[in-house]
């Protein structure tokens, strides 16, 4: 390969991804001619030639070094007849310019004026290089689709003391890694952002289909989905399971002596009592308007119908008031059914029985708690006909 060869200007190497210049890529790197080269348009034609002579590096496979720097300086811009004649040579000659050939042919360094260029040269290719070599590994470790090729191509470097078209080709391959990387990591953002909002507006959406928006407990259909589960677990475990339907009583009364406002507040009241028992083995649901459902895991019916007892007393004692009016509630109470599951045979039984039991509480003067009889769980038909 020579400075001459129209690979030289190929748009993929190094210097290209580091920012120096717009290059036309079918033009290699050429000395300026000294009859154009004047004197007012010597800043723009300096940047122009630091451009070049990371060029003609790259070209020559040449190491980054004061020496090669120097050589490439003094030919590209002529300021040394003797390293624009004997490199020339060598190019046509279609001889190698190497480092050794540098060090063995040329001996000067060239004016001070020069090695100043040289110096902010250097300094732009170090700190590009460390940028590169920085972005190249963040880059690596967010995508894996050139990582292999990267790995390679750089183990290739570092064992290659003329690392020429392997920094070409590495910088080639992390050029379109980054961009793809850059494109990943928007990409990533975005949808996390949308993920994020999607997740936030997924769970108020299930929070709503299985929450009661007056009480805050979960809703009949949420609790049919937990009866199904707890049913499986205490099953499996052995262990009892439990039942409960409570009602609150007259409390049309309450709605018609002191308005659906006031009504409301009793029933998140008596929501947040019910609330206070439950736990992982007790749950608690709004099964519709002033009626509520238990589930109890891991206690007999005679033990949760004595739970349920104690909340029932508990209620009755507050003297609850209108806080809009001062007026009092009067005693607001609750009447309860509760059945065993598994002696009702499987939950729709155990529910019909609760629901029994709760109809004979209220038939029984209301402001308490039934334990369902065998009977509750016959059917309907036999139910009447016993
Ligand atoms: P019982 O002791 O026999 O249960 O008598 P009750 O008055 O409690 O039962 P009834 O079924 O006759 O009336 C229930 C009332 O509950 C009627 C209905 O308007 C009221 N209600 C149902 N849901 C709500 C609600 O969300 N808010 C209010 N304020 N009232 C409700
Ligand atoms: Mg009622
Ligand atoms: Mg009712």
């Amino acid at each position: 390969m020579t400075a001459h060869d129209p690979a030289l200007g190929r748009p993929s190497g190094i210097l290209g991804w580091l920012g120096f210049g717009q290059r036309n890529p079918d033009a290699a790197p050429a000395r300026p001619d000294p009859e154009t080269h004047r004197p007012e348009r010597r800043s723009a034609l300096q940047w122009r030639q630091l451009d070049e002579v990371g060029r003609f590096l790259i070209a020559h496979k040449l190491e980054v070094s004061a020496r090669t720097l120097t050589a490439a300086w003094n030919y590209l811009t002529g300021a040394d007849s003797q390293t624009v004649r004997l490199i020339d040579k060598q190019i046509q000659q279609r001889l190698p310019i190497t480092a050794e050939w540098l060090e063995a042919n040329l001996g000067s360094e060239g004016p001070a004026e020069d090695l100043a260029l040289l110096a902010q040269l250097m300094e732009r290719l170090q700190s590009s290089i460390e940028e590169f070599g920085k972005t190249s590994r963040e880059a690596q470790s967010a995508t894996s689709e050139y990582h292999t090729a990267l790995e390679e191509h750089v183990s290739e470097l570092e064992r290659s003391s003329k690392a020429g078209s392997v920094i070409t080709d590495l910088a080639a391959i992390a050029k379109v890694m980054l961009r793809r990387t850059r494109n990943m990591e928007r990409q990533m953002l975005r949808s996390e952002a949308q993920t994020r909002a999607l997740r936030r507006r997924l769970d108020e959406a299930r929070r709503s289909a299985e929450e009661d928006h007056l009480t805050g407990l979960p809703n009949r259909r949420s609790f049919e989905a937990t009866f199904a589960e707890e049913y499986r677990i205490a099953r499996a475990a052995a262990e009892p399971l439990c039942v409960a339907f409570c009602d609150i009583d007259h409390f049309k009364a309450i709605n018609d002596s002191h308005g659906h406002d006031a009504g409301d507040r009793v029933l998140k009241l008596v929501a947040e009592c019910f609330a206070r028992i439950s736990n992982d083995r007790c749950h608690v649901a709004r099964h519709g308007g002033e009626e509520f459902v238990m589930l109890f895991r891991g206690e007999p019916l005679e033990i949760v119908a004595g739970q349920l007892d104690r909340l029932r007393e508990q209620l009755s004692e507050r003297r609850l008031v209108n806080r809009a009016t001062d007026q009092p509630f009067g005693q607001v109470t609750f009447s309860a059914g509760v059945a065993d599951v598994f002696a009702s045979g499987d939950p729709r039984t155990a529910l019909r029985a609760a629901d029994a039991a709760l109809y004979r509480a209220k038939q029984s003067g209301r402001n308490r708690v039934e334990p369902a009889t065998p009977e509750d769980s016959l059917p309907p038909q036999l139910h009447i006909a016993a």
